[in-house]
């Protein structure tokens, strides 16, 4: 079992959510030789201030064709526009189907509380989905499953209620292949996000200048442990290093638990929270689910 090949499925509701939310954890996994597939349930056509509907989501596509080829992550796209998103029963029907055919054993989403209306939708139809998954007379052309996979959620910082972490996995061994594949997603870092933080002139032109400013401000690399108060101060990229060193330093403890105090010293990392509506997952499981 312990060389079982699994199936990851991350949902983001649009295409630059899941590469921010769990790239890491993806390239971790695919290092390992299993098979990642990113979902985007939008379409990208929202995402920016002067390209049409039309060609942002062509463009979107583009981008998340070169994040698929340097990380070896299969990239679906739906064709929902942006800030569309319901959580209806024709998408309900659309993502049971699209689960049991693709047949995961774990499954990454949104939390439901949220400040996205696309965010929480994608959120709900998986939670909608994923008990109808072993529901054989729901969507009856396409076999049922036999258990709904483990869910588990990304991080995020919303308070109602807060985030609770779970598993907590550094990411400093692929950091960098994080970097490029967010590096990848130009509308959005270097044009979109500054845009709406009223950050766009700080943007360099140069694409090396520009991965250098993504990461600003870097955060310290000779041991100095960072607090959470360190972490509030002023981010010019939306994907600072602080952004990503974020749940190592809040969730330290957890990684020291996990890795002993060798890893304490852990630069970057991502969590996630089990969702009650999936499988559980046990100490049993979690060691297949989550072999690093
Ligand atoms: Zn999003």
């Amino acid at each position: 079992m312990v060389n079982k090949k699994l199936k990851i499925l991350m949902i983001g509701a649009h295409p630059d959510d899941n590469d921010f939310r769990c790239g890491g954890i993806a390239l971790k996994y695919i290092q390992q030789g299993h098979s990642v597939r990113f979902l985007s349930v939008c379409d990208g056509s929202g995402g920016h201030h002067i390209m049409s509907p039309e060609e942002i989501r062509i463009r979107r596509r583009k981008e998340a064709d070169a994040v698929a080829a340097i990380s070896g992550i299969e990239y679906d796209i739906w064709d929902i526009p942006d800030c569309e998103v319901v959580a209806d029963i024709e998408n309900r029907k659309r993502m049971v189907r699209y689960i049991r055919e693709y047949q995961p054993d774990i499954i990454f989403t949104h939390r439901n509380n949220d400040y996205h209306a696309d965010h929480r939708n994608v959120a709900l139809l998986v939670q909608d989905a994923s008990y109808l998954l072993i529901v054989p007379n729901f969507c009856p052309d396409i076999q049922p499953l036999k258990e709904t996979p483990v869910i588990m959620y990304f991080y995020d910082k919303f308070k109602n209620p807060y985030f609770e972490p779970d598993i907590v996995i550094p990411i400093d061994d692929v950091i960098d292949t994080k970097y490029e594949m967010i590096h990848c997603n130009t509308s959005q870092v270097y044009e979109w996000l500054p845009y709406t933080n009223g950050v766009l002139n700080m943007v360099p032109k140069d694409e090396g200048e520009r991965k250098k400013w993504l990461r600003q401000p870097t955060v310290p690399k000779d041991g100095t442990l960072l607090s959470e108060k360190d972490l509030d101060i002023f981010k010019p990229s939306n994907n600072s290093e602080y952004r990503e060193a974020t749940p190592a330093v809040k969730y330290r403890q957890k990684i020291i638990e996990r890795y002993g105090e060798k890893a304490k010293g852990t630069l970057f990392a991502e969590a996630f929270q089990v969702s009650e509506y999936g499988k559980n997952l046990t100490e049993k499981n979690s060691k297949i689910l989550f072999p690093f």
